[in-house]
């Protein structure tokens, strides 16, 4: 809560969030964080109790005299739905309001197949995964769905995406609004991965770029301590910067996205997969590449090693761009670590400007393969328990 000393201006929300962010478990860390007189805290939450926002949560250590109520955040009084979207699979599952995973499953798909099998698909496994909870719908607060592909942030619909074929300009959000009434939102696989890492492993570095290295590479971009998306939604598409030469020289790998020569086209999971296809392997999607890589055949781990340091130009452009003080590495490759690592490291120091590299680290994802899920139920909490939307439900005007 930024707007700490507000007085009687601060409502129901700003309180909400001391608790919803750990920082208040009292009545007194109330009155000490905000300012707010005992009368106006007292007010505040018993609104938020009453409105099943908060709930008791025992006694805490007293000072002398009667112990202080404790209060914390109602974290069960609903459930979020996720679904983290791959080309070949999703990643389903039911979380609590504060982002714990409470039930999940991998889902196979051909992303190609198009979206209304697919999100029935999805759909018909959260089912499954909250009658196993025994949960309901009508529990349920919020949906988020992330794609391997360019989303438009504000109506959720995929624009021209390389590889999701048949799922131009689909309504996402428009599919599931036949079953459900809650908010549903739609974001690319890079930014809810970017959003889940950060919020969780390091809030303590505002600037921050999160790379996806897996079938297709990405980044979702972290700027003072918000996931920044650009106009439309297209920010941080490093897949897709050229490299080498360029247009016209003949010998530049074509993309998925129709050009050539571009970073992915070189060192996505699609690119290396074709390569080792080359060399004899029988490899057909990148979770075959993720085999070999943990077999260590010398073929993938020499063809990491070259895609590390085309990644690591990419990354360098992005570094000399941002200035991000934390560069992490996410996605199926990643496990890769030695060697996607230490070739990204030896690129990005060498080519980025001293000054942006300054103290810069450069490292894996915390969350792993969990990222994304994580990233779109704390990004469906900051909607569900947007300070204006609550000040609203309880009748709070500043
Ligand atoms: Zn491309």
């Amino acid at each position: 809560v930024e707007r700490s000393a507000g007085g009687d201006r601060l409502g129901p929300a700003g309180v909400l969030e001391l608790f919803r962010t750990g920082r208040a478990k009292t009545r007194s860390d109330v009155v000490r964080l905000t300012g707010l007189g005992r009368g106006t805290v007292s007010q505040r939450l018993d609104g938020l109790t009453e409105a099943g926002l908060l709930v008791s949560d025992g006694e805490g250590v007293s000072t002398g005299g009667r112990p202080p109520r404790r209060f914390a955040f109602h974290s069960s009084h609903g459930v979020f739905l996720v679904g983290d979207m791959r080309a070949h699979h999703i990643h389903a599952a039911v979380t609590n309001l504060e982002g714990a995973v409470l039930a999940e499953r991998m889902l196979s798909i051909d992303v190609a197949a198009g979206p209304r099998p697919i999100l029935d698909q999805l759909i018909a496994g959260l089912e499954e995964l909250l009658g196993g909870l025994g949960r309901s719908p009508i529990e349920v607060r919020g949906i988020g769905v992330a794609v391997p592909g360019p989303v438009e942030f504000a109506t959720g619909r995929v624009i021209s995406p390389p590889i999701m074929i048949g799922w131009d300009r689909f309504d996402i959000p428009g599919h599931f609004a036949a079953s459900y009434s809650c908010p549903v939102l739609v974001d690319k696989d890079a930014n809810a991965m970017a959003f889940g890492e950060h919020r969780w492993c390091w809030p303590d570095h505002p600037e921050m770029l999160m790379v996806e290295v897996g079938t297709g590479i990405g980044s979702g971009v972290v700027i003072a301590g918000r996931l920044y998306r650009g106009a439309f939604g297209a920010a941080g598409d490093i897949g897709h910067i050229p490299y080498g030469p360029g247009e016209g020289s003949g010998e530049e790998p074509t993309c998925r996205c129709g050009n050539v020569g571009c970073i992915e086209a070189y060192a996505g999971g699609w690119a290396i997969a074709r390569d080792l296809r080359k060399l004899g392997h029988n490899v057909n999607q990148t979770a075959d590449v993720v085999t070999l890589l943990r077999l260590r055949h010398p073929d993938v781990t020499a063809l990491i090693r070259h895609a590390a340091r085309i990644i690591g130009v990419a990354i360098s452009d992005a570094v000399n761009i941002l200035n991000p003080s934390l560069v992490v590495i996410g996605g199926e490759l990643a496990l890769a670590d030695e060697p996607l690592l230490a070739g990204i490291r030896e690129v990005v120091y060498r080519r980025s400007l001293p000054l942006a590299t300054r103290d810069l680290q450069i490292t894996v994802s915390q969350l792993g393969g969990a990222a994304g899920v994580i990233g779109l139920a704390l990004m469906l909490g900051d909607r569900a328990f947007a300070p204006e939307l609550i000040d609203e439900q309880l009748g709070f005007r500043p």
